[in-house]
């Protein structure tokens, strides 16, 4: 009895390292034939402005994005300054340092700091003030594609959510306009942390053929690891297992906001 129980295990065992290896192989396959440019063709040409609620939104969820746009003209709004411990002002700092490890420049990185949008996971901003703040910045940088969250704000934190409600109410108005504004899609909490993995779940099953799917090298993502270093102040345990196991630092799905 207890050798077939031992049997039943090695063949799960073996079976489980056989599926982990096709997977691999599938994603070594996949990241050979998704280069930056590709995502560049799709995404169309720049200026970019990537729209986040708080510094470490940028390489913790968006990293894929940003290094697939290294050199492109790509600009960051972080409209808080994630002064929920009282940390804002080193958290200022720890966003140009983490920026500068994903390649774009400190005169490129914005933080509005503004008291109407504190970092608070239970608050809404208001949609109509937020989205005149940030069109005021629109009108300086006259991007080409804005990226921000999708209506579930990945983590579900109400700021990220607020953002996705301020950029589609400046769509809306943008109407005829050539503005082109893309979401970040959220996966559920399996997908989420399945890591590299998810690149061939995100293969498989890509809902609408208009999703771009960025995919980091390993260089990349090594790259997205060394940006989340640079938030020491946030670098917690948990933050040092999400950069392990969320296919959000290795993988993006975007698609339009309409
Ligand atoms: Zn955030």
């Amino acid at each position: 009895m207890r050798n077939k129980y031992t049997m039943i295990l090695s063949i799960f065992a073996f079976l489980s390292i056989v599926v982990l290896c096709c997977l691999l192989c599938i994603y070594f396959i996949l990241t050979a034939f998704a280069s930056s440019s590709d995502v560049v063709v799709r995404l169309g040409g720049g200026p970019y402005v990537l729209v986040v609620a708080h510094p470490d939104d940028e390489c913790m969820f968006f990293a894929p994005t940003a290094l697939s746009l290294r050199g492109r003209n790509l600009h960051v709004l972080c409209v808080s300054s994630g002064d929920f411990d009282g940390l804002g002002d080193v958290r200022k700092i720890e966003i140009m340092k983490s920026c500068q490890c994903l390649g774009i420049s400190r005169d490129h990185v914005t933080v509005m700091d503004d008291k109407q949008f504190p970092d608070d996971p239970n608050m809404l901003w208001d949609t109509n003030l937020l989205a005149e703040k940030i069109d005021i910045y629109l009108e300086k940088i006259r991007p080409k594609v804005i990226i921000t969250f999708d209506r579930h704000g990945v983590s579900g934190h109400l700021n990220h959510i607020s953002l996705f409600n301020a950029i589609q109410m400046l769509v809306k108005r943008n109407t005829g306009k050539s503005l082109i504004a893309l979401q970040l899609l959220t996966v559920n909490r399996l997908r989420k942390y399945i890591g590299v993995l998810d690149i061939c779940v995100s293969y498989l099953w890509r809902q609408q053929s208009d999703m771009v799917e960025v995919i980091s090298s390993w260089q990349q993502y090594w790259t997205a690891v060394q940006a989340m270093k640079q938030h020491r102040s946030q670098f917690a345990w948990f933050r040092q297992l999400y950069v392990v196991f969320s296919r959000y630092m290795a993988v993006n799905t975007l698609h339009r906001i309409s």
